[in-house]
């Protein structure tokens, strides 16, 4: 049975809601998580990617959500040519439908409240303040009172919307997407691939992360702004035909990622967004679950000070932005820069790249080596970048 009224009302089970609750719910705020889906984690619109080091400060590692460890990255250039990446730290590939369960069960037992199959469909206000949900469960629309919402509702939000936020996206700044998990795939299964190439996945990639044995998700991801000539599925299905004419298809996936530098607005009196729905994703791969948990921390933690205080204003909720700003959201401009100049790489450039990669020994390798080698001629942008690395390393060594 839920109250009439919670401290916190989160709307999304998503990493991003889950962690939220959980970090609110542990410092006494009484929290319900809304979630329209019969199970966190479903339908699963995601290539399951994160590192092990990313996701470690939030949760005990269990096989029963991992499908695969990965310890090289192949990357492929439009001439054929490919090149291993070792030293990256591990990865792993994930099973969301139990990772993100699992996220919820440790907000549950932080002491939040999980409502399933309800979908929110606006804000409540008094005297011109939010103050709680709407939502419609068990086929009737309700109202739950609150102090604070927390939009965790993903790349589609509406959340921020109805409160007034500008959170739609440019169509460059929205990666396209279509992914295949696959049955028969015979590559190697600690090792991811990504391909590159004009004719192979304008302005964005086409990755493999194999599963269990036999099982891999297959996707691309396009630019929005690139999608409408050809279509990601297109560009998806030829490749298939190439490379994987044997593999079945068991699943399939369309989604959208966030590929922005963030947003301008996110918070205001009584409301915070994060994870997708704030578009705390990193513009260059479109990794977002790390960066939703890590900005979830954050949030959850405030909402709790706020809870604690009394005060839910703007002024008060801003230090979620400050502590984002200086832990993530910074590096992100960053990584939006990169991304804006990777979109603008010719093949030629593409096979250089991976040349340079075949020539890093295998022990030399890392992601910053390989970022430096890409912005070679663009000094300003390498000067950025290698500040973003240092306070990077810094602010994740505080997790
Ligand atoms: C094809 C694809 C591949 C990807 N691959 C990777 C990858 O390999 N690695 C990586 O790190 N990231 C990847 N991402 C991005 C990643 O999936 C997201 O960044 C991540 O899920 C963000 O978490 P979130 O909690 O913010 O949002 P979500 O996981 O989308 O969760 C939002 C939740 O809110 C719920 N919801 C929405 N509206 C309402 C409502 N009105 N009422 C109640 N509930 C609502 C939804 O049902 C959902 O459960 C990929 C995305 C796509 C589309």
């Amino acid at each position: 049975m839920i109250k009439d009224r919670y401290d916190v009302v989160i709307i999304g089970a998503g990493p991003a809601g889950s962690v939220a609750g959980r970090f609110a719910a542990e410092k006494g705020a009484s929290v319900l998580i809304m979630e329209r889906d019969r199970e966190a984690g479903i339908p699963v619109r995601c290539a399951e990617g994160v590192s092990v080091n990313g996701i470690k400060p939030f949760i005990e590692f269990d096989k029963k959500w991992v499908a695969a460890t990965i310890d090289a990255a192949c990357l492929h250039s439009p001439d054929g040519e490919k090149a291993f990446m070792y030293n990256n730290g591990k990865g792993l590939v994930l099973e969301r439908r139990i990772f993100d369960t699992e996220l919820c069960h440790l907000a549950v037992n932080a002491g939040a409240e999980l409502l399933m199959k309800a979908n929110a469909t606006g804000l409540e206000y008094t005297g011109g303040k939010i103050s709680g949900v709407h939502f419609r469960h068990q086929g009737e629309n309700k109202t739950i009172k609150c102090s604070l919402v927390i939009g965790a509702d993903g790349v589609e939000s509406r959340v921020g919307r109805w409160a007034g936020m500008k959170t739609a996206l440019n169509l460059d700044d929205l990666d396209t997407c279509v992914q295949y998990t696959v049955s028969g795939y015979k590559g190697e299964q600690n090792v991811c691939h990504f391909y590159f190439g004009l004719d192979v996945s304008p302005g964005g990639y086409i990755w493999i992360f194999p599963k269990s044995k036999g099982v891999a998700n297959i996707g691309i991801g396009i630019s929005g702004h690139l999608a409408e000539v050809k279509g990601p599925k297109e560009y998806l299905d030829e490749f298939m035909d190439k490379e994987y004419p044997e593999v079945q298809t068991n699943y399939i996936v369309y989604g959208g990622v966030p590929t922005a530098w963030g947003l301008e607005k996110y918070i205001d009196d009584n409301i915070m967004l994060v994870g997708d729905a704030a578009r705390q994703v990193n513009p260059m791969t479109g990794g977002g679950i790390v960066q939703a948990m890590i900005a979830a921390r954050l949030a959850g933690q405030v909402a709790a000070a706020a809870v604690e205080k009394g005060d839910f204003s703007y002024s008060f909720l801003k230090q979620y932005k400050k502590d984002w700003d200086v832990k993530l959201g910074s590096i992100q401009k960053t990584m939006y820069s990169m991304k804006e100049k990777f979109m603008r790489m010719d093949d030629g450039r593409f096979n250089k790249l991976v040349q340079i990669c075949q020539n890093i020994p295998r022990e030399e390798f890392s992601l910053k080596r390989l970022f430096m080698e890409s912005m070679k001629g663009d000094p300003k942008l390498m000067a950025e970048l290698a500040r973003a690395f240092v306070v990077s390393k810094i602010n994740l060594k505080k997790n």
